[in-house]
């Protein structure tokens, strides 16, 4: 039986009826490529469990979710809550709009917490059907993620606070299965049931042979699907304040609303704030759901009111191209000095150059 160092050697010497595994021992992480019974009865059977699937790039999988609440952090905050928050919107999601039945959809919980760590992970299986590949249950969880920010703002902070990581639909993802801990952890995944072959095999992400028919999925803007990146995306940094930023949202708390959530751009110096307020300026009278929110550009010193609905975007012109209306000047010059000086930003990611700056949030 071959050992792998990397995944290409694995991939290179598999066969039609095997799926690659990652598993770790103490001289470190390697791969292997086997039948679901041989690894069953090599490794799971004998106690070794450490393992992950591995999710090949562009092949048909399940959706699948990880959920994790550091619970150091949030002690009050219970991983089945995030859990039930979500589920429902999944649901709706693909009841509603894709019509799938909800008697066709079996869910299969894996929990593995512990006193640092409240960690779920999901698998939904749908009768005769299954997600193209792991980028179009990305994109199909990104749908999910617009739609609770558009009509459900109040839940918009399992995604905000990163307890749903939406950072795991890459390409050949490994992904922890049912059984088995991290190495070194004795955290192990379970369903409640004893493990068996029957229970741990059915309990996969992928499957090795799929005859079950793909269902339609395109990003929130209708673009194919897309891998991620590995990182966050993105998505800049949600609730990242600088200190010279405290008395600008004071001065829009005074002027419009209070700010409830703050998303930084920190390449391009912007800020996007949601706004306690459902008045639209645009629309002239209240959205049933939509909040405003102010895009904050510390480089120009400026801020503009925007709205979250689409209907509004057209709505507002030509006040999107006027310039943005000026803070008062006494508040310019810490304003100053923070762009003048290097920067201590908490996490640069890889893509945010490139994002514009209310992009993310904007829902179309
Ligand atoms: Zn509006």
């Amino acid at each position: 039986m071959a050992v792998h160092r990397t995944q290409q050697a694995a991939f290179d010497a598999r066969k039609s009826n095997e799926k690659i595994f990652q598993n770790q021992g103490d001289s470190g992480r390697y791969y292997v490529a086997m039948t679901l019974e041989e690894y069953w009865s090599r490794y799971l059977a004998t106690g070794i469990r450490c393992g992950c699937e591995l999710i090949e790039k562009d092949k048909p999988c399940h959706l699948f979710i990880d959920l994790d609440v550091n619970k150091e952090k949030y002690p009050q905050i219970d991983v089945n809550q995030i859990w039930v928050t979500l589920e429902k919107h999944i649901d709706f999601l693909l009841t509603e709009y894709r019509e799938i039945p909800m008697a066709d959809i079996t869910k299969q919980l894996h929990f593995s917490s512990n006193a640092k760590k409240g960690s779920m992970h999901i698998i939904y299986q749908i009768k005769g059907k299954i997600f193209q590949s792991a980028a179009h249950v990305g994109a199909f969880m990104r749908c999910v993620q617009q739609y609770v920010d558009e009509e459900n703002e109040s839940d918009a902070v399992i995604f905000d606070n990163r307890f749903v990581d939406m950072g795991i639909y890459t390409q050949n993802r490994l992904f922890r299965m049912l059984g088995c801990t991290k190495y070194g952890q004795q955290r192990y995944l379970t369903n409640g049931n004893d493990l068996t072959f029957q229970n741990w095999s059915g309990n996969l992400v992928q499957p090795l042979v799929n005859d079950a028919d793909i269902i339609p999925i395109a990003e929130p803007d209708n673009s194919s699907p897309r891998y991620s990146s590995g990182g966050t995306g993105c998505s800049g940094i949600t609730g990242w304040t600088p200190d010279c930023v405290a008395p600008l949202l004071e001065y829009i708390a005074e002027k419009h609303a209070s700010v409830t959530r703050i998303h930084a751009f920190p390449m391009t110096f912007t800020f996007a704030c949601n706004l306690a307020t459902k008045m639209c300026p645009f629309k002239g009278d209240d959205h049933s759901s939509n909040v405003l929110y102010v895009v904050i550009n510390l480089v120009d010193f400026s801020y503009r009111v925007r709205c979250h609905s689409s209907k509004c975007h057209s709505r507002a012109q030509p006040e999107n191209n006027l310039p943005g209306r000026k803070f008062p000047e006494e508040l310019k010059p810490a304003v100053d000095e923070f762009l003048n000086h290097a920067v201590d930003i908490p996490a640069i990611l890889p893509d945010a150059a490139k994002c514009a700056p209310d992009l993310p949030i904007v829902c179309e």
